[in-house]
């Protein structure tokens, strides 16, 4: 284990912004802390960095860091705006941190060179901050980050400033740098989306509560309750009979009352599918046909179905559900 948190709070005038947080980051992992706006994320964030005084105890290798100031703690910020240096080069700004360390010149240049390449900016040395698009922007400051190989990268919100596309692509490409150098990060996002793509490991907080936390794949098959799998991505979470047909329509054996959060994609038009239903609306996609369709003892669900079939609304339809995409939630 490299940082652990036990029981950490922090309070900004007596109220609470985060609390009871405890949680083990493991050696080369990306931990998304993911969250809506307000949750506390940066807070939590700022507390392991040292900015934020907190409660309980922030270790590193079992070492409380309680006492340690920020700049000892060998860890690296980044945040939504890269903070460049608008007066420096690109070259000078991933350089900077290296100049306070006092590292000799050619060693700077050598790994300036190799920090851009890993960021994908080969040949941007001269370039200064102002001509850069916001994505080349943010690979800047990440190259500038990893400058001095920190212990821990803090990313506060990295990509939000982006628009979606260049943020979708730069999430692969941000997974694929920390990867490949096996830097151990913890990425602060609101976005699901770019909480998958990037991260190993998901920590969902919600009013400063730690609601969920391990690999992304178990939080997303098993959300902690009903608000976590709205929150992760699933359509909608459906209770008492209508769980129950949507389950049985899955071949999904259920004990007793159960809700189940139910993917986008999870009713799919089926002829012989055992749940009948009315088309409330229906809308083309160049490879889907996406439905609203009135179930008898269910309601209105989302449901799709190839581009061949052209049920129109007040048809009546049948559905099948798809096992892989239901989870069932406490
Ligand atoms: P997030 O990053 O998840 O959007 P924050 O950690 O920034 O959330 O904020 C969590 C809560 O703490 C919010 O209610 C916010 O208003 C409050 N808060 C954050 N920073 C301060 C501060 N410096 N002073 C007082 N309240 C703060
Ligand atoms: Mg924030």
């Amino acid at each position: 284990m490299t940082l652990s948190l036990r029981d950490v709070a922090v309070a900004y005038d007596g109220v609470e912004a985060i609390r009871e947080v405890s949680l083990d980051l493991p050696d080369g992992q990306v931990l998304a802390v993911l969250g809506p706006s307000g949750s506390g994320k940066s807070t939590l964030l700022r507390a392991i960095a040292g900015l934020e005084p907190a409660k309980g105890t922030i270790a590193w290798d079992g070492r409380d860091l309680g006492g340690v100031p920020t700049h000892k703690r060998g860890f690296a910020l980044m945040f939504q705006d890269g903070q460049l240096f608008a007066h420096l080069s690109v070259a000078a700004n991933v350089a900077y941190p290296l100049k306070l360390r006092r590292t000799p010149r050619a060693e700077r240049q050598r790994r300036v060179a190799e920090l851009l390449t890993l960021v994908g900016l080969e040949g941007y040395d001269g370039r200064l901050p102002g001509t850069l698009s916001g994505g080349e922007r943010q690979r800047v400051a990440l190259a500038r980050a990893l400058a001095v190989e920190p212990r821990l990268l803090l990313l506060d919100e990295p990509l939000s400033a982006l628009d979606a596309g260049l943020r979708e692509r730069l999430a692969a490409d941000l997974r694929a740098i920390l990867v490949a150098a096996g830097t151990t990060a913890l990425l602060v996002t609101h976005d699901q989306e770019e909480a998958y793509a990037v991260a190993d490991r998901l920590a969902v907080v919600r009013d400063g509560h730690l609601v969920q936390e391990g690999p992304v794949a178990e939080v997303w098959r098993q959300p902690a309750d009903a608000a976590t799998a709205l929150f992760l991505g699933y359509a909608r979470v459906l209770t008492g009979a209508a769980a129950a047909a949507v389950c049985a329509a899955a071949g999904v054996a259920t004990d007793g009352p159960v809700a189940v959060a139910v993917r986008r994609s999870a009713l799919v038009l089926a002829e012989d599918g055992p749940l009948s239903g009315v088309v409330v609306s229906a809308r083309v996609t160049p490879d889907q046909l996406r439905l609203v369709v009135d179930v008898e003892g269910v309601g209105e669900v989302d449901a799709v179905a190839g581009t061949t079939a052209h049920p129109g609304p007040g048809e009546r339809v049948r559905l099948r559900a798809e096992q892989a995409r239901l989870s069932i939630v406490p």
